[in-house]
C-alpha cells in the first residue's frame, strides 16, 4: 500500500498539485515574517465574527449547560433546546417557514439533494457549483446536467431537455448566489423566471452571501426580494456567521420531509449544543444596527480594493481572486505573499478547472485601508512583473 500511494502522491506533486495541511497561523508568522502578525487574506470570516465575544460567551453559556456533545441523533435523543432554537431564528432570520440545521453545508447538499431527488429526475448545475453539491446530485441516482457558468441559454435548453425526458419525474436547478472561487453573482431573477416557466425546482446555495448581501444579511436573494421564489434556500453558518453548521429553509413541509429523509441528518451525531448556541446568537444578531454597520465596513473594503486594483479586479463581492493559470505560478505567488505578509491560498484544481489556478483573496469587515493598500500596492507590482515577462 505504501508504495503506491506513495507514486500517487509524486504524481501530483510533479503537476503542483500535492496538497497539505498548513500550518496553524500563529506557526506560519513566526517562520515567515520575522515574528509580525500576518494580515489573513484568506477567509471566508467575512464580517469578522469568529472572534467576536458575545458569540464565544454563547458557546461558552451552553458547554457549562449542555457539556461538549449532543449524544446522540437529532431523531433520537441528541436534539437540545439550542439546536430548535437556532432552527427558529434562521426561519425568523430569512422569513421562512422553517428551517433545518446540519452539522456542516457539505452535509447539507449531501442530505438534502438526495431526499429530494432520484433515478427518475434530473438536476441541472451551473459548472462552477462547489464539491458539495456534485456529490450530493451523484449521490441522489438523478441523471446530472451541467450549464457552463452563468448561461441561461444553456440552463434553458436543458430544463427543455429535463422536461421531455421527465414529463412526470423532478427537475432540480442548482446554483449558488455568489461563487466561492470567483466572486461573482448568479443571474437570480433570470434563474428563477426559466425555473418557474419549466416547472423546476430551485436549490439556491448563499454558502458566499450569508450574513454579507441584503439589508439583513439573509443573503443574494434577500437583497433581490426573490426568497419567495426559491424552493430550497441553502447556507452555511461557517463563513459570514462565523460559527459551523450549514441550513435549509423553506416551506415546512419540505422541513418535514427532510428530517424524514435527510440521511446525513439521520444517521450522525447532533452537532454539539454549543455550536448551535454559538450560531443562533450570530443569526439573531444579523439584522442588528450593529451588524449592518459592520456590512458596511466590508463594502467600503470592497469598494477600496476595487478601486486601488481596479485593471485587475471586477469585485462584486468580498470575494475577489487573482487569476494565475498555472499551478506552480499560484503557489509561488502565495509563498511570495506569505514572506511579505499577507496569507491568501492558492487554489488549484479540482478546486478550479485546470489551467485556471489562482490566488484566492478575501476581503473582511475588520481590514484596515492600510492592509489593503499595502496588498493591492504588492499585487500590482508582482502582476506587472508577470505580464512584462510574457510580453515579448
Ligand atoms: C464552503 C461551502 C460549502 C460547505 O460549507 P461547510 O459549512 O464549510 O461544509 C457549501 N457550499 C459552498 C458554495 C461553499 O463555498
Amino acid at each position: 500500500m505504501r508504495d503506491e500511494l506513495a507514486e500517487q502522491l509524486r504524481m501530483l506533486e510533479s503537476k503542483s498539485l500535492r496538497r497539505a495541511l498548513k500550518a496553524p497561523i500563529a506557526n506560519l508568522s513566526a517562520s515567515h515574517n520575522a515574528g509580525r502578525a500576518l494580515v489573513n487574506f484568506g477567509s471566508n470570516d467575512y464580517l469578522s465574527l469568529a472572534n467576536e465575544r458575545f458569540i464565544a460567551e454563547a458557546a461558552e453559556d451552553a458547554v457549562r449547560r449542555y457539556g461538549t456533545g449532543s449524544a446522540a441523533s437529532r431523531l433520537i435523543y441528541g436534539n437540545h433546546a439550542p439546536h430548535t432554537e437556532l432552527e427558529q431564528a434562521i426561519a425568523a432570520w430569512k422569513g421562512t417557514e422553517a428551517a433545518l440545521a446540519f452539522s456542516s453545508g457539505y452535509a447539507t447538499a449531501l442530505g438534502t439533494i438526495p431526499a429530494l431527488m432520484g433515478p427518475e429526475d434530473v438536476v441541472i448545475l451551473d459548472k462552477l457549483c462547489h464539491a458539495c453539491i456534485i456529490d450530493g446530485t451523484r449521490l441522489s441516482g438523478a441523471v446530472l446536467r451541467v450549464f457552463p457558468h452563468n448561461n441561461l441559454e444553456r440552463l434553458e435548453s436543458h430544463l427543455q431537455w429535463a422536461r421531455k425526458r421527465a414529463p412526470k419525474g423532478r427537475v432540480l436547478v442548482v446554483t449558488e448566489s455568489v461563487f466561492s472561487m470567483d466572486g461573482d453573482l448568479a443571474p437570480l431573477a433570470q434563474i428563477v423566471a426559466l425555473k418557474e416557466r419549466y416547472g423546476a425546482w430551485l436549490l439556491v446555495d448563499e454558502a458566499h452571501a450569508a450574513g454579507v448581501f441584503g439589508p439583513t444579511g439573509g443573503g443574494l436573494a434577500e437583497a433581490l426580494g426573490l426568497g419567495a421564489h426559491i424552493e430550497i434556500q441553502m447556507g452555511t453558518l461557517s463563513k459570514g456567521l462565523g460559527c459551523s453548521g450549514g441550513y435549509i429553509c423553506g416551506a415546512g413541509v419540505l422541513i418535514e420531509f427532510l428530517i424524514n429523509k435527510a440521511r446525513s441528518l439521520i444517521f450522525s451525531t447532533a452537532p454539539p449544543p454549543a455550536n448551535a448556541a454559538a450560531a443562533a446568537a450570530a443569526v439573531r444578531w444579523m439584522p442588528s444596527v450593529e451588524a449592518q454597520e459592520r456590512r458596511r465596513l466590508l463594502w467600503n473594503n470592497v469598494a477600496h480594493y476595487r478601486a486601488l486594483l481596479s485593471e485587475f479586479c471586477t469585485a462584486h463581492s468580498p470575494i475577489v481572486p487573482v487569476l494565475v493559470g498555472e499551478n506552480s505560478q499560484a503557489l509561488r505567488l502565495s509563498d511570495a505573499l506569505l514572506f511579505n505578509g499577507f496569507l491568501a491560498p492558492a487554489i488549484r484544481y479540482p478546486t478550479v478547472p485546470q489551467k485556471q489556478a489562482r490566488i484566492r483573496i478575501t476581503l473582511s469587515a475588520k481590514h484596515s485601508e492600510q492592509e489593503i493598500a499595502r496588498l493591492t500596492k504588492f499585487l500590482r507590482e508582482e502582476l506587472q512583473k508577470t505580464k512584462a515577462a510574457e510580453e515579448p
